[in-house]
């Protein structure tokens, strides 16, 4: 059997108490080493064989896997964040699925939430942004054409971009051409819930500068959007006195 487990955004104790469990009972971990915290290996057990990802191919991966299932082992591929975002599962799945290899997943805290709890924000502001586009600049994996940055900034929604701390200039670049104002606040988090996590505030304009400035060309989320630092947002209805739901009567 097979495990994809979300190891969380980079902090140890933000593995979700399923993933952990699992981890401490796996008989094999794949860990993909570019960006799992490798302390998560220290719940593993002392016979637990280990291996990391960085270096290896799908085909590679997947024969481990097959090795380790016609062994009996319970195996954890242990990916960052959740793995349904940019976690190249499916792939694996579908091998697993050809060799009639049994798997799960389990969900884990992506870095997207993770970045706004170090900027302590809320995405979805009433009055604001009601949407999250999560995306990436097209690098060596292309993007659709009709998923460009910039149709996506016309929207105006708050945005998360991912992959792109290498590219901030055209990142920046393709929001001002989608529509946004080069004042727009944006945020850099860099290794979010990381021991040496950075939170960078600037706007769409400077985002580029200041990434330069920080160093900081990887692992890092670009969030960009009103509701970075808005303090001009509606109250929600739902804890609003006036407004009555299944669970609670509203005062007239
Ligand atoms: N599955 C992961 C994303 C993997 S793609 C998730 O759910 O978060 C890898 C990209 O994610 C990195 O290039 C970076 O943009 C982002 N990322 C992953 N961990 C991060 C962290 N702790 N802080 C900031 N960005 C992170």
């Amino acid at each position: 059997m097979v495990y994809f487990v979300g190891a969380g955004p980079g902090a140890e104790d933000l593995i979700t108490v399923r993933g952990a469990r699992l981890l401490k009972k796996a008989d094999m971990v794949i860990y993909a080493g570019s960006l799992v915290n490798p302390e998560l290996l220290k719940e593993t057990r002392e016979d637990c064989e280990i291996y990391n990802s960085a270096g290896m191919t799908l085909e590679e991966v997947i024969q481990v896997m097959v090795r380790g299932e016609t062994e009996g082992k319970i195996i954890v591929r242990l990916h960052t964040g959740d793995p349904c975002v940019y976690g190249a599962i499916r792939e694996q799945m579908d091998s697993l699925e050809q060799k009639g290899i049994a798997w799960e997943i389990c969900p884990g805290v992506s870095s997207f939430c993770g970045a706004a709890a170090a900027l302590n924000m809320e995405y979805t502001l009433p009055g604001v942004s009601q949407s999250v586009v999560l995306t990436r600049m097209a690098g060596r994996t292309p993007v659709p054409d009709r998923e460009s940055i910039a149709s996506f900034a016309a929207h105006k929604a708050a945005m998360v971009i991912f992959l792109s701390a290498g590219m901030m200039e055209e990142l920046s670049h393709e929001l001002m051409r989608g529509g946004y104002d080069p004042d727009t606040p944006a945020a850099i988090v860099y290794k979010a819930t990381w021991p040496d996590e950075k939170r960078i505030l600037c706007t769409v304009g400077t985002l580029a500068g200041k990434a330069r400035e920080q160093g900081i060309a990887k692992t890092a989320l670009v969030i960009v959007g009103d509701s970075v630092r808005q303090a001009d947002y509606d109250r929600s209805n739902l804890y609003d006195p006036g407004f009555t739901t299944e669970y609670r009567r509203g005062r007239e």
